[in-house]
């Protein structure tokens, strides 16, 4: 049996037109002698009657801390309500399809509402189902924990439903189909000239996909590289090849340098994020203080990042959401703290950046030149970060791709 894992996006789904679209890809691949695995998402976005956001909004507006049990629930059903449209589009196109739930489909997760991470995927019954020629729909971004409990596995989660079941079931690939033409150097949302990156290896995009480009989940990315499973990511609505993530650097001869000749792959940004600065400058025991603050914040609950220890201050960044509640700590710990709301993070991604110097020049050269002040910097061997204020973030991303030449 040749398996092919087909997942699709929101938007993909999201009107009758569509999913004609979608059926059509997937009658393709049915053509083309595969045994079909599509994973769904909910149908649409914020403001759709049946997308997660308008669900949650039904229960938070009634109440506010409503149990990540219950919400789990309730956001589990998008995905249901997709698959069996998606069932009904199939059918009556004449393709024999059968929908599957997270669970059903043997997706078991630990008991971490809301975030779950799969523990394993049971994959008889899909197997089962495949095996007697029907197409199989599974309801992305769900799972069942050992005992019954259903999960969600957080934003993105069906991109990592799609490569866990590709794993599971060793697909011949996992196509990621999307509204856009692929993975590009930055968002074509904000950068009109990005390219399509044709081949990329899992590392990049890892790397690309954690700093913000929300094309594909990192998460995924993680798991099909378990098992080198060629992921690919696709447009539903055109039939260009998209990108290709593979293990395999492109243009590279056998046991030459693992870098290639990329240097960078890409610009990503995380919007809405609040930087928090803390005066520690009279504290006695600066270390001591530097414990209790991040201490203070793990124990609420809140992931910190951007993290600058200096000898007078402490900086970090928090999501905007979370800005009040860690102000709060801090401030009730006794701390000077501040926070600078509103403020974005803008990622310079590649392979090849430790190696070639200059590049942090480049980047400055080109921020100044468009007026974005740098808040705060921070690199790594694949990424140089900076941090801007939220309207200064289009202006950086744009003169970065175009200093970098990433369009040509
Ligand atoms: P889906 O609903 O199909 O999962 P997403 O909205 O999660 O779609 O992801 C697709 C969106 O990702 C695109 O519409 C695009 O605006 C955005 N995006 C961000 N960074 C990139 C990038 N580097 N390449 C392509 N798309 C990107
Ligand atoms: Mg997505």
């Amino acid at each position: 049996m040749r398996i092919l894992v087909q997942k699709f996006g929101g938007t993909s789904v999201a009107n009758p037109e569509r999913r004609t679209q979608v059926a059509a890809k997937v009658s393709e691949a049915v053509s083309q002698g595969y045994s079909p695995v599509v994973v769904v998402s909910a149908i649409g976005r914020q403001g759709d009657p049946y997308a997660t956001d308008t669900f949650i909004k039904m229960v938070s507006s009634i109440y506010s801390e409503v149990p990540k049990r219950e919400l789990d629930l309730l956001m589990s059903c998008g995905e249901v309500i997709s698959g069996a449209v998606m069932v009904s589009t199939l059918r009556s196109l004449g393709l024999e399809a059968i929908l599957l739930t997270g669970g059903q489909a043997g997706i078991i997760t630990n008991n971490n509402f809301g975030d779950a991470r799969i523990i394993r995927v049971e994959p008889e019954n899909i197997l089962k189902q495949l095996k007697e020629g029907k197409i199989v729909v599974v309801t992305g971004f769900q799972g069942i924990t050992e005992d019954g409990q259903i999960t969600t596995l957080g934003r993105g989660g069906s991109d990592t439903t799609a490569a866990a079941i590709g794993v599971a079931l060793n697909a011949e690939a996992i196509d990621i189909y999307t509204d856009v033409e692929g993975i590009m150097t930055a968002d074509p949302r904000i950068v009109e000239d990005a390219k399509i990156l044709d081949v990329v290896t899992y590392n990049d995009i890892c790397h690309l996909a954690h700093q913000g480009a929300k094309v594909i989940h990192p998460r995924a990315v993680e798991i099909a590289m378990q098992k080198n499973i060629p992921l690919r990511v696709k447009c539903t609505f055109t039939n260009s090849p998209g990108t290709l993530v593979t293990n395999i650097q492109p243009d590279i001869q056998a046991g030459a340098d693992a870098i290639g000749d990329r240097i960078i792959t890409g610009i990503a940004h995380t919007p809405n994020v609040t930087q928090i600065k803390i005066n520690i400058q009279d504290e006695e025991n600066k270390s001591q203080a530097v414990k209790k603050i991040f201490k203070g914040m793990a124990l609420a609950d809140i992931s910190v990042d951007f993290i600058s220890v200096q000898p007078e201050n402490v900086l970090y960044t928090v999501r905007d959401e979370l800005a009040d509640k860690a102000i709060n700590i801090l401030h009730n710990m006794g701390f000077e703290a501040e926070a600078v709301p509103s403020c974005a993070k803008v990622a310079l991604v590649g392979g090849g950046i430790a190696d070639v110097p200059g590049v942090m020049a480049d980047m400055v050269e080109a921020l100044a030149e468009s007026g974005v002040e740098i808040l705060q910097s921070a690199d790594s061997h694949t990424t140089i970060w900076v941090l801007v204020k939220k309207e200064q973030m289009v202006p950086a991303v744009q003169s970065l791709h175009k200093k970098f030449q990433l369009g040509k």
